[in-house]
């Protein structure tokens, strides 16, 4: 099963991409981080990130550098389900009363 994706880690994704922070590296990607230099990622390997965001209570989760990989790569499937996420969003919000 596909580990899932928690949207404040696609948001800081797309924040990762916005400024600049992902490369291409050949076949793979590159992505900056806070403590490492940048972190290499690889869409094509198990685990595709070796950070320690990678695994959260034992469990696996798809980290935001993988994310942030994805997005460059044009993953469009990633959009969708945050499209989707946005507008779940602001139908719990208006159902709530809150807009
Ligand atoms: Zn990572």
């Amino acid at each position: 099963m596909q580990p899932a994706i928690e949207p404040g880690r696609l948001a800081r994704a797309f924040r990762l991409v916005k400024l600049g922070l992902v490369e291409r590296d050949g076949e793979d990607y590159r992505v900056a981080g806070n403590e490492e230099k940048s972190y290499p990622v690889s869409l094509t390997t198990d685990p595709q990130c070796y950070c320690g965001d990678s695994w959260h209570r034992g469990r696996r989760v798809v980290c935001k550098h993988v994310l942030a990989a994805r997005l460059l790569a044009g993953d469009v499937g990633l959009l969708i389900q945050f499209g989707e996420h946005l507008a779940r969003d602001e139908r719990f919000a208006r159902e709530a009363g809150l807009r």
